[in-house]
């Protein structure tokens, strides 16, 4: 504690992040003045529980006081706001880790690992937006020039936020982030980082570390940055996929469970996307948690091939076109968007691949064809199962899921299921214009 003190003194540091992130998978947190990092480190510091989303409505009288407790080895200085440093912390309430916590239900999925002598790493790729406020309401490209037809990759756009996309590089990787590549993605005003593999717990830590320096540098340029999973129609929404692996130990000799030098894809591997698969529409909750997720997951929309999000339960060798594309020693969960919760995807995602292996699971055939080019009797014929096409029907699949449900826990589960119902049902009740034009003339 006096080494960090002193170290985080020495880097001029004067105030302390407190930093959690609340069920939805936004970072909520604190400054507390170094001189408090004690507090901060033993005990946790405070917060009135009610006021965040996920501990809990029902958390008033002797539990409503919620805690953020720090660790130290999360302490990173802010490169875009000098003199802060993060800590991340883990919920507790009355002295004990809370379980609702998002953070310590991936701790949990962990430990589970950790008891077999295994671990798991995850690289996360999030696409994102920069937007601004359109003229007449609504949100456009921060490039307004940035209109062509296909855009990925496209190396005229890229270079209009050089400088931004460079700040946001450079914080990154002060921060102890490996920056493998940063692309233009197929939307207008879209965009792509990649970071190198990492175990689960730091990948998500990364990824918070990541959203609070994207949201704070993309303002400083007086761009909006958006995860939101579908903010356009008519153009690809934003995903934010897992390329997953096992490994036995954490050190040096580390070796990876999923790699079969024959067939590049362990038994092990197999039982574990089996899970996946299986349990794909109860993971569905918490990797695409949102009404607006669903308009991302479009079955039909991505037959026109614009997409490249799944809508089928399906696997395949390099195939973008299913949900989980097999690679060697690995395989890239396509699933998720930019607004999961990374805690909750990764745990889930976890316990749904042990559940594979606990029970031998077999791998269904693979898929070799293009999903988005075949027409849905096709793909019925074949026996692959479409994903849930709401909210609603993600959340009635997480309902109805032992494992999943008991990987989150009693609590976390309760609270979930209890705001994510009232999300869909304010969506359901809603009138759009899209129904006011469709239907007010025509009856
Ligand atoms: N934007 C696509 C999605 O929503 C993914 C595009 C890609 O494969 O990079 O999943
Ligand atoms: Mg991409
Ligand atoms: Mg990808």
């Amino acid at each position: 504690m006096k080494d960090l003190l002193d170290q985080l003194t020495r880097a001029g540091v004067h105030t302390l992040i407190a930093q959690f992130t609340d069920i939805f998978g936004v970072a909520k947190g604190k400054f507390v003045p170094l001189r408090h990092i004690n507090e901060l480190l033993t005990d946790g510091v405070g917060f009135s529980g009610p006021s965040i989303w996920g501990t809990g409505l029902a958390r008033h009288g002797t539990r409503s006081e919620y805690y953020a407790r720090g660790n130290a080895s999360t302490a990173q200085v802010l490169p875009w706001l000098p003199g802060y440093a993060r800590i991340v912390c883990d919920g507790f309430v009355n002295g004990e880790p809370f379980e609702a916590c998002t953070r310590q239900v991936l701790k949990r999925a962990e430990a589970r690992l950790a008891e077999r002598g295994w671990h798991c790493r995850t690289g996360i790729e999030p696409e994102f937006f920069l937007l601004r406020p359109a003229e007449g309401g609504g949100w456009v490209p921060f490039d307004e020039m940035d209109r062509l037809d296909k855009p990925s990759y496209d190396l005229k756009s890229l270079p209009r936020q050089a400088e931004l996309l460079r700040a946001l590089q450079d914080t990154l990787e002060a921060c102890g982030l490996d920056v493998l590549q940063l692309d233009h993605e197929d939307a207008h005003g879209q965009y792509e980082v990649n970071f190198g593999h990492d175990l689960a717990l730091r990948s998500a830590d990364h990824l918070m570390l990541f959203k609070m320096a994207a949201h704070a540098i993309a303002e400083q340029y007086g761009a909006t940055f958006s995860m939101m999973p579908k903010p356009f129609a008519n153009q690809p929404g934003s995903g934010m996929h897992f390329h997953v692996s096992l490994w036995t130990d954490q050190g040096e000799n580390a070796k990876c469970l999923f790699s079969d030098r024959e067939h590049g894809l362990s038994r092990l591997a197999h039982h574990f996307i089996a899970g996946v698969l299986l349990h794909a529409p109860a993971l569905c909750a918490l990797a695409a948690p949102t009404v607006n997720s669903y308009k991302r997951l479009v079955v039909g929309e991505s037959l026109s091939g614009t997409s490249w999000a799944p809508a089928h339960i399906a696997h395949g060798p390099n195939n973008r076109t299913c949900l989980v594309r097999t690679l060697p020693g690995r395989f890239e969960w396509r699933l998720p968007d930019a607004a999961a919760n990374p805690y909750l995807a990764t745990a889930a995602l976890i316990s749904a691949g042990l559940d594979g292996i606990d029970r031998q699971l077999p791998l269904g055939p693979a898929c070799n064809e293009d999903l988005f080019a075949l027409g849905l009797p096709q793909i019925r014929e074949r026996g692959i199962a479409q994903l849930p096409q709401s909210l609603e029907q993600a959340l009635h699949a997480l309902e109805a899921d032992a494992v999943i449900t008991e990987a989150l826990g009693a609590e976390l589960t309760q609270e979930f299921l209890r705001l994510k119902h009232e999300e869909w049902l304010g969506y359901a009740r809603h009138v759009s214009d899209w129904e006011l034009q469709r239907y007010v003339a025509q009856f």
